[in-house]
């Protein structure tokens, strides 16, 4: 038994399960059966909200089956253990002439969990979801069946288990494509632009000549300057002098203590989105800069979820479809200016239509938009229930990866294929978010419930829906 309790990113909710069940060899794994309450693996707690929690049940911590099985040179094909992380296939294929097909914004997270949530990067117009590139996987279910998934084998169970919240069975191993880069570094333009309308004119124009685009955005800038914000593009420079040009080093910062709750507020927020917006005094900047500060700028700071104080945050991402994105988007952010809410670490982009295998995938072609909120409590929880009722009228949704709070009636119109994903979830396997948004038991009465049924396949969930 581990002592790790685990937490999600936003640190909200706090919940305790009934154990923490470290895992170390895939031949040496306990009988899921076994247990007496749900199971649910975890990762590296990178979701920022409960979708990686099993309150009262039991947590499957994946992180220890961390070992490389293959890799095929010839195709760029990784076969690695469900608990390596993002972090360590770059370490070691970096500086053998590979990168990530897809990552998030972060790198210490686990293959695994990035099957699970079918993360996305800054290239969804390009290349899709994470699971846009996986191969095949191992999947352990709770009766003990070693299920290999891919798009030709178990076919189901591999659209499900992708973007399947954990809740399809334990992943041991993952098969995926990685991607050939000439230079660990990126070619990278910055251009300062004023307003929503010019975000949506430079991403329409960089989308077709970039992989990367993503752009940082002044969520409390209203008028003619709503949305303001520095666009980032990028490619992987190519030139030889970059081939084996050295990283730069750089030294970890550390939040050491839980800030304070009125240090970040909106008129601190207000004064670092003006100081952010205007260091940058050219229109447009070209660089060229290692991958790590292009994709991962928060990665250096460890612990920055503490600048929230103690009472956590919620991350709130959403997409709204093209059609009315314009128009939706700049309600959002009045209404976020309105209330002074927010924070300055805000992320705008497209996604493009590159079709994800999974059911319950997040991305769909739209304009998304990720932000920061203190967790004020009732009145917090209250303007992001207006905040869904906005997305939902127009036809979007919110990623559960980062959510704590959505309510159930807004996570089953978001997802309406969430009946029938049911089918698929292993009877043992449950989550706190799996709760809170569908009519699914607690760890304990879906014990019993399976301990009265005589077999598990007619005890799949949907209990008694
Ligand atoms: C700073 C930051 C930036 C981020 N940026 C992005 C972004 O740009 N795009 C994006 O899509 N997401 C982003 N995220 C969210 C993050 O990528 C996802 O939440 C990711 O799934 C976390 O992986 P993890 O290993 O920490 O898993 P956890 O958070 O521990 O778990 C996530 C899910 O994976 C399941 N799981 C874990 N291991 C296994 C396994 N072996 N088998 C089956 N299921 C498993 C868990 O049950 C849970 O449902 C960001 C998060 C942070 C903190």
């Amino acid at each position: 038994m581990s002592s790790k309790s685990p937490q999600s990113w936003g640190r909200y909710p706090t919940v305790e399960p009934e154990q923490v069940v470290p895992l170390f060899w895939r031949n040496e794994l306990p009988n899921l059966s076994d247990f007496t309450t749900s199971v649910l693996p975890y990762g590296y707690g990178r979701s920022y909200g409960d979708s990686c929690l099993n309150e009262g049940g039991v947590s499957l911590d994946a992180t220890y089956l961390r070992r490389f099985i293959s890799f095929d040179e010839e195709q760029g094909l990784l076969r690695c253990e469900a608990g390596v992380s993002l972090a360590d296939i770059l370490e070691e294929f970096v500086p053998r002439g590979w990168f990530l097909p897809v990552t998030p914004g972060t790198k210490f997270v686990s293959v695994g969990g990035a099957i699970a949530n079918d993360v996305h990067g800054k290239n969804h117009h390009k290349a899709g979801t994470f699971g846009c590139h996986v191969t095949q996987f191992e999947l352990l279910r709770s009766n003990g069946e070693r299920l290999i998934c891919s798009p030709t084998e178990n076919n189901d169970l591999f659209r499900a288990t992708i973007g399947g919240f954990g809740l399809t069975g334990l992943i041991l191993w993952a098969e995926f494509r990685l991607k050939p880069i000439r230079s660990p570094y990126i070619s990278v333009d910055h251009i300062r632009y004023d307003s929503l309308a010019e975000f949506m004119d430079i991403a329409a124009d960089s989308d077709k000549d970039f992989e990367y685009t993503v752009a940082w955005c002044d969520c409390l800038k209203g008028g003619k300057y709503q949305g303001r914000g520095i666009f980032m593009r990028g490619n992987h420079e190519d030139s030889p002098a970059y081939a084996h040009k050295p990283l730069p080093k750089s030294l970890p910062l550390m939040v050491p203590f839980d800030f304070p709750s009125f240090s970040l507020n909106s008129l601190t927020v207000r004064a670092f989105n003006e100081v952010y917006y205007h260091m940058q005094r050219q229109k447009h900047v070209h660089k060229i800069e290692s991958y790590n500060p292009f994709f991962y700028p928060l990665d250096s700071v460890h612990n920055w979820n503490r600048i929230y104080g103690k009472r956590g945050f919620f991350q709130y991402q959403c997409v709204v479809p093209f059609d009315n994105g314009y128009e939706v988007m700049k309600e959002i952010l009045d209404r976020i200016g309105r209330a002074k809410e927010g924070s300055f670490l805000v992320v705008l982009k497209e996604f493009g239509n590159i079709v994800s295998p999974g059911l319950l995938s997040f991305p769909r072609p739209g304009l998304t938009l990720a932000l920061d909120f203190s967790n004020h409590g009732p009145k917090t929880l209250r303007f992001l229930d207006d905040l869904d009722a906005l997305v939902l009228q127009s036809g979007g949704r919110v990623y559960p990866a980062k959510d704590a709070r959505m309510s159930p009636e807004s996570f089953q119109t978001y997802f309406p294929e969430w009946e029938e994903f049911t089918q698929y979830i292993d009877p043992k396997f449950s989550s706190s978010f799996w709760r809170r948004v569908t009519p699914e038991e607690t760890p304990t009465q879906k014990f019993k419930a399976l301990s009265a049924t005589p077999t598990i396949q007619t005890a799949l969930p949907g209990n008694g829906r």
